[in-house]
């Protein structure tokens, strides 16, 4: 299957994780890539990756810097001549979730400064670009967390419900330029970002726990969401915006 020939793809947090098996299924599948992320190192890893005859940008970015993602997005313009697809995927959680009543403000500045407004701003500087050629698909890494908050009121959960809310925003805003919105919610996924869940899990042989409530009774693996987050990206998906897919293993189901 090769449904990204001649586009030119942006995805951000593509130095692990989700972000870094999206990148290579776009590649894989023909894809153009522009790959933005904090981590330089990351970066590298994921170009070694990536098929040998990949046209590719990688750049070091922090999403909440906008005058840093106004240059990435002129760059990737400039160079390729089109945006047909934006993977807004960076995001970070925080680490520990104490209750409201112990939140600290600069946590909430710093959580929502990434996974919202830093999406905000690639959608922001991306879609003018797709609207001069009326053409474009965009996909926010949301969470099941943006569903329904986890216990305490952590700016995780609040961040990722406001992903879901751009991306119903954003969809109504650019659906008449031909511009498709969505989102997919991951479930619990092994990436860098859960690693000491993981790691904790392992070292107490509790592994087998480790996704026991979703009705898959299994955790996700990265390569299930790049395939969900390709297929809303490719005209497979031409009919669908606006939404948000939960990809975890049925855990939103029996909510
Ligand atoms: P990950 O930590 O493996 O990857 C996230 C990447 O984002 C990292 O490479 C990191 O360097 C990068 N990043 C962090 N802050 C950045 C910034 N300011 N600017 C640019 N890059 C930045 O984690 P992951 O699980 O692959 O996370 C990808 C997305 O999936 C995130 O938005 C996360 O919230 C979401 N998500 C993950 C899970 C899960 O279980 N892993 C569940 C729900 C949602």
């Amino acid at each position: 299957m090769k449904r990204f020939i001649e586009q030119v793809a942006i995805v951000t947090g593509a130095g692990s994780g989700i972000g870094r098996a999206t990148a290579l299924r776009l590649a894989q599948e023909g894809a153009k890539v522009v790959l933005a992320d904090w981590s330089e190192d990351g970066l590298q890893e994921t170009v070694s990756q990536l098929p040998p005859e990949t046209a590719c940008i990688e750049r070091k970015l922090d999403v909440s810097d906008e005058a840093g993602v106004r240059a990435l997005v002129s760059e990737a313009n400039e160079r390729f001549g089109q945006i047909d697809i934006l993977i807004n995927n960076a995001g970070i959680s925080g680490g520990s979730y104490p209750p409201v009543t112990e939140n600290e403000r600069a946590d909430w500045e710093q959580i929502l400064g990434v996974n919202l407004i830093g999406a905000m701003l690639m959608i922001k500087h991306v879609a003018p670009h797709m609207q001069e050629r009326k053409q474009g698909a965009i996909v926010n890494t949301a969470s099941v967390a943006g569903i329904r908050s986890g216990a305490g009121g952590n700016p995780y959960s609040a961040s990722k419900a406001g992903v879901i809310n751009l991306t119903q925003t954003a969809a109504c805003d650019l659906g008449g330029f031909n511009i498709r919105v969505n989102a997919v919610c991951p479930g619990l996924v092994e990436t860098g970002m859960t690693k000491p869940v993981f790691d904790y899990a392992r070292a107490n042989e509790k592994e087998h726990k480790l996704g026991g409530r979703c009705e898959l009774r299994r955790y996700g693996k990265p390569e299930e969401l790049a395939a969900a987050i390709c297929f809303l990206a490719s005209d497979d998906a031409s009919y669908i915006t606006g939404q948000a897919l939960p990809v975890d293993g049925g855990n939103t189901a029996s909510l």
